[in-house]
């Protein structure tokens, strides 16, 4: 009960921070995206493959290069995009009160995350998995019981680790880099997340393994501020993403990148 008046308490906060700024600032619309001559998207620093810095501290990533190409598509130009870092934590709150025309960022699109933000059509299937240590003897879901878990608060698996593992005691943290630290420093047996996030450290670090079981469906889509503002960029986004889907665009990206 106390947990669904925070939720509520929490959704009430982000909606009047939504309020106040639209009355501060000009509503955003696609053709002040046009007028701008730049797009402003929210993109992961924490979540390779999709959203990461490389070597040379530049965004990289599936969610990046697909930030990229909608630039491209809409200016002709895939550079006339500026990426403002978000976490799983932070990407709502930056969504409603920074200068962020739409996130991609690993997002799932949810029920309860519908009622406060509009998303594009899905461009991506993940599904949550378990992260552990190389040497673990955890198995599956039912290994996690009385088990200290570890979720990335904002996320999906917060509460999904929840209702599926009740007597799992959750460890929060606020990224993913924290979130694997942890992890390697013993302070918790497992990271559960999607496996497409989780991968990325299992590719990179072999003292950590990624068990092979998808436990939800994660439908990954582009999230926009909820109204009529939205509508006409959902719109346009939406038919970028279905060609590119067509000619094989996103099959590529997902290649280059490893993802499944
Ligand atoms: N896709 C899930 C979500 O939207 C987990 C990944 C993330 O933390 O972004 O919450």
């Amino acid at each position: 009960m106390i947990k669904k008046i925070i939720t509520l308490l929490v959704l009430i906060i982000i909606f009047c921070t939504a309020c106040t700024k639209k009355t501060e600032r000009q509503v955003n619309t696609f053709d002040e995206i046009i007028k701008r001559g730049y797009i402003n998207v929210g993109v992961k620093t924490d979540s390779f493959p999709f959203g990461y810095k490389d070597s040379k501290g530049n965004y990289a990533g599936f969610d990046v290069d697909l930030a990229k190409i909608i630039a491209g598509e809409i200016f002709k130009d895939k550079s006339r995009v500026k990426f403002v870092p978000v976490t799983s934590s932070d990407r709502m709150m930056k969504l409603f009160s920074e200068d962020i025309d739409f996130i991609i960022a690993t997002m799932s699109i949810t029920t309860a995350r519908e009622q406060i933000l509009d998303f594009s059509n899905s461009y991506h299937n993940a599904g949550q998995s378990i992260l552990v240590r190389s040497g673990s003897k955890i198995k599956g879901l039912r290994d996690l019981n009385n088990k200290k878990v570890i979720i990335v608060f904002g996320s999906t698996s917060e509460r999904s680790l929840r209702s599926a593992v009740p007597s799992a005691l959750i460890v929060g943290y606020k990224n993913y880099k924290d979130a694997y630290k942890a992890l390697k420093a013993g302070k918790a047996d497992a990271i559960v997340s999607d496996d497409s996030i989780l991968l990325g450290f299992s590719l990179k670090d072999s003292g950590v393994k990624l068990l092979p079981k998808r436990y939800t469906k994660e439908p990954y889509a582009i999230a926009f501020r909820k109204g009529a503002e939205s509508k006409e960029l959902i719109k346009i986004i939406n038919e970028i993403l279905d060609n590119q889907r067509h000619k094989g665009v996103l099959k590529n990206l997902r290649k280059q990148y490893g993802i499944k």
